[in-house]
This record gives structure tokens, sequence and C-alpha cells, in this order.
């Protein structure tokens, strides 16, 4: 056996995926030396153009809002880290879930949720737009590293996992426990850090959101610890608490939902419906967090007034290639044979860094107008 195997073999839990049951890639690829199927799974997804894009790419706050808040691709990392601890504690396969951690993110359009939005309208009848189905189309098809076929060939747990992110409604999903893993870290990846850049770009105050019971709770604890604690030191020490809370409960929750069965694979644990995720009093006061983010953060009038002006270009871009799709790249164009103008035009505005969709819409819109 491989020594990544036999690796595996002494650390992982019978419930956790090992490389060795792995469903293996599309295209057949003989084993590396040294490095596990998983391991070469994160490693294609870091060395991706994709993935160097999401440093370019809007989390919430866009860059006029300026750029020491978290961006797509510092959000990615910080979900690693989060699934990769609970990952590693729940002695499941820590490769594959920061595969899966690295991979989430990767199909988000520049402009977060608002650009997913707009390019979900222009294709409202061709399908529709949705990040996680782009990532897909992105990691089979968009991405070119190896000269005999398309995409970045990744083991099929992956992708099915990416599969299951773009089918959530489906009601007979079976999800491996690492692809829950990282479902739960990314939630509290960014109730936590949403709540710092916001408290920081000065869109609420500690005092405003200690109506919520979850961060009550969280501020109660910090001040029995350090008891004049204010300023920036407790906003830091606030993001620490609600992520360690959080990653406690879920570590606490599914170790013992785990404990009480006794999974021989990962099939198996699979099969029977095992979630991974926080307990339910904690999952209502997430909810309530989140709802108050959503009103007061995600619709606060400076992100709006991004939001709108971020949509406005996108849509004037989206119109002006599908008049005109001679001024796609070549490989946009040569994807219309098969996806159609208005599919391959929104995958090319997609792919784009905020930046970069700003300057071809200069390119492209406005000095033309
Ligand atoms: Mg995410």
């Amino acid at each position: 056996m491989s020594h990544y195997g036999q690796r595996e073999l002494g650390l992982l839990a019978p419930y956790a995926m090992r490389s060795v049951d792995s469903a293996g890639r599309d295209h057949p690829e003989p084993e590396h030396d040294y490095r596990g199927p998983f391991q070469r799974d994160r490693d294609r997804v870091v060395h991706s153009a994709a993935f160097r894009r999401l440093n370019g790419k809007t989390q919430v706050f866009t860059g006029n809002m300026g750029d020491y808040h978290r961006t797509r691709l510092t959000h990615t990392m910080e979900v690693a880290s989060i699934a990769r601890t609970i990952g590693r504690t729940l002695r499941l396969n820590e490769d594959l879930v920061e595969a899966m951690a690295l991979l989430h993110d990767i199909g988000h359009p520049p402009f977060g949720h608002a650009g997913e939005d707009v390019l979900d309208e222009c294709l409202e009848a061709d399908g529709g737009f949705s990040h996680n189905q782009f990532a897909l189309t992105l990691v089979q098809e968009l991405e070119r590293p190896y000269p005999t076929f398309p995409g970045l060939n990744l083991s099929r747990e992956l992708l099915n996992a990416q599969t299951g992110r773009a089918h959530k409604d489906t009601k007979e999903r079976q999800v491996l426990l690492e692809a829950q893993v990282v479902d739960i870290a990314d939630s509290i990846t960014y109730d936590a850090h949403d709540v710092d850049d916001a408290v920081k770009l000065r869109l609420l105050t500690i005092d405003e959101l200690a109506e919520i019971p979850l961060i009550r709770e969280c501020l109660f604890r910090i001040r029995e610890r350090f008891k004049d604690i204010e300023g920036k030191a407790l906003r830091r020490t606030l993001v620490h608490e609600l992520i360690d809370c959080q990653v406690s409960n879920v570590l606490a929750t599914s170790q013992a939902i785990l404990n009480a069965r006794d999974f021989k694979t990962a099939q198996a644990a699979c099969e029977a419906g095992i979630t991974i995720n926080v307990s339910s009093p904690m999952g209502e006061k997430k909810h309530e967090l989140e709802s108050f983010l959503y009103h007061r953060v995600y619709r606060h009038e400076q992100v709006i007034v991004g939001r709108r002006s971020a949509q406005q270009r996108l849509l004037a871009m989206f119109d002006a290639l599908v008049e005109s799709p001679d001024q796609l790249p070549k490989k946009y164009r040569d994807r219309i044979n098969t996806v159609g103008t208005r599919r391959s035009v929104a995958d090319y505005l997609a792919s784009m860094t905020d930046q970069y969709c700003l300057n071809q819409h200069q390119e492209h819109v406005s000095d033309r107008g």
C-alpha cells in the first residue's frame, strides 16, 4: 500500500473517506509517488487561474469600501482553516476537506452575490446561473492546464461534493461527511468575518450587535476573562469567541452522533444520512445573527449602492457582448457552438475579477457610449 494510504489507515476514522476507496478521475492517471489523490486535487485547485482570481473578487464589501476587509480568497482560506480543524478533530480525511474547501467558492462571479443575481437574470430563459454550477464548468471545461483534455481532472468525490452544492434542493442527497464539514465551516466563517468587517467598516457597532443572543453570550464570556476590554481588542476577541464557540459546538454535536453509531465505512455514514452541523439551539442562534447581518449589513445603504452599480455594469456588458460576440476572447467565442452565445458571455463575465470587469466595462461600454 502507498505510504499515504498507510498514513490514512493509521489516522482516519472508519467513517472517513479514504483515498484508496476513491472512484478516481474521468481521465485515469498513474498514482503519484508521494502525493495522495486528494492532495493532488487540492494542489490543482490552488494552482488554477480561477483560484488566483478569487483575490480580486468581492466577498461582501467591494474595493471602493477599502481593501482591509475579506476578499473571496481570504474568505476561502479561512473556511479551509476552520474546515481542516473540524475535519482533523473528527478524524476525517483532512486532504479531501481542504481540497473541497478551497474549491467551494471558485465559481463566484465578480461583485459577489450582486454579480451572481444579475447573471442569473440574464440567463433566466437559458437555465439560470449559479456560482456552484459555474465552479463545475471551470474545473471541468474552462481550466486548461493539461494538453490532452480540458479541466483539472479532479477526483469524483470532489466533483460530487460540488454537484451536491449546485443541487442542494434534491431530496436524496448523500453527502460525504467531509463535504458537510466544509458547509458548516463556510457558515461559521462568514458569520464571524462579516461581523468583524462590518464593525471595522463602521456599518454597525458591537453595542448594536449585542441585541443578538449569540453575540451577547460571547461578550459575557469575554468580559469574564478580560474585564475592561473595549474597541479593537474587543472586536478581535469577539471574532475568536464566535468561531470557537461554534466550532466546539459542531465537534461536540457531531462526535456524539458518530460515537453512537458504529460506521465501518464512509459510504455507510453517508447512506445513514448523518449530519455534521451545530446543535439545533446553536442553529437557531446562528439564524438570528444571520438575519440581523442580512438586514443591517448586506442590505446596508453603502453595500446596496455598490451592488446597484456593479449590476448595471454587468448588465450593460452582457448586452454589449451578446450583441457583438466577436468581442469575446477566442476561448469563449469557440464555446458559443456548444453552450450558446448568452451562456458563453455569462461565463466570460463570471470568470472576471472585479477590477478586470470594471476595466472591460470602460473599454466595451463607457468609451463607446
Ligand atoms: Mg463561502
